[in-house]
């Protein structure tokens, strides 16, 4: 790992007690699929970690291009091949009081990468996950992506302990808003691809944002719009977006099936092509 300067042994890494990520949650953070050695999309992760960081007013504690070669350095450490690597900036040391620290405090940097087998997503998507869906309880800023997760933590124990692999949050208006830690599509049975637009009662996910940019070089039609369970288990198709697992099918929301109750060629496709649409470096 990386803290603070130094590379550790993740057995050795620690954090000062007194840190206000651990503290408060006071930071953000950004989690980056790492494939073949490489990162994938990592300056799109690096300029939403700059906006995250700018929203909380929490100063970046040294150039991107910087942090860029920790994360591969870490990265290159771990000899991750295939799997993540977690990047956590909080807002650093101070006596514990809720309010900013009245002299500047140097931001805590952690960097961590871990790897995971290819094949567990590969069958997780060739079986398609089953959602279950959540009332949104989240603060209205969930654009910032902060390491204040309690209610993210609780919905994915929740999809857990009904054997689901995900939890849809549905907002006052019955509409979904996104999935515990990934982004919420559907396709239509006019075959188009239905996501809920950009606000700040959404992440701004980096796979949500390559994957508009592929479905329009694939020529799918493609809409921003929200859309509710009901419309989604009635829809031909349903998937979820995220860095640690890019395109993963949806075969069931509270036990209705959708479609025929297996994975659909859309979002097959858009798993098999995905990477031709991402940067690594
Ligand atoms: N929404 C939430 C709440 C998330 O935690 C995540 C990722 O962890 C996403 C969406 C997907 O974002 P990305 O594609 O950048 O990983």
């Amino acid at each position: 790992a990386y803290v603070n300067g130094r590379y550790q042994d993740m057995r050795d890494a620690s954090v000062n007690i007194e840190d206000r990520g651990y503290q408060f949650a006071d930071g953000v953070y950004e989690v980056c699929e790492v494939r073949t050695g490489k990162l994938v999309d990592m300056p799109r992760h690096l300029t939403r970690l700059q906006r995250s960081l700018r929203e909380l007013r929490i100063a970046l504690p040294m150039p991107l291009s910087s942090l860029a070669v920790i994360l591969h350095e870490v990265v290159r450490r771990n000899r991750v091949r295939f799997g993540i690597v977690y990047l956590q900036i909080s807002r650093g040391v101070a006596r514990r009081d809720h309010g900013f620290p009245l002299k500047p405090v140097r931001p805590s940097v952690v960097v961590t990468a871990r790897t995971i087998d290819p094949a567990k997503g590969a069958a997780n998507a060739a079986r398609g996950i089953k959602v279950i869906t959540v009332p949104e309880n989240r603060w209205p800023r969930v654009d910032i992506k902060s390491t204040a997760l309690l209610p993210n933590v609780l919905a994915k124990q929740a999809a857990r302990e009904a054997g689901a692999y995900e939890a849809w949050y549905v907002d006052g208006d019955g509409f979904v808003t996104e999935g515990s830690s990934s982004n919420a599509w559907i396709v239509t049975k006019e075959g188009r691809v239905v996501t809920r637009p950009d606000s700040s009662g959404i992440l701004s996910g980096v796979t949500r944002g390559v994957l508009i940019e592929a479905l329009e070089a694939l020529q799918i039609r493609f809409e921003e719009r929200p859309f509710t369970p009901a419309e989604a288990v009635d829809a031909a198709e349903a998937f979820i977006t995220a860095s640690s697992m890019i395109v993963m099918p949806v075969v069931t929301i509270d036990g209705h099936a959708i479609g025929s109750g297996k994975p659909g060629p859309v979002a097959r496709r858009l798993r098999e092509q995905f990477h031709r649409f991402s940067a690594f470096s």
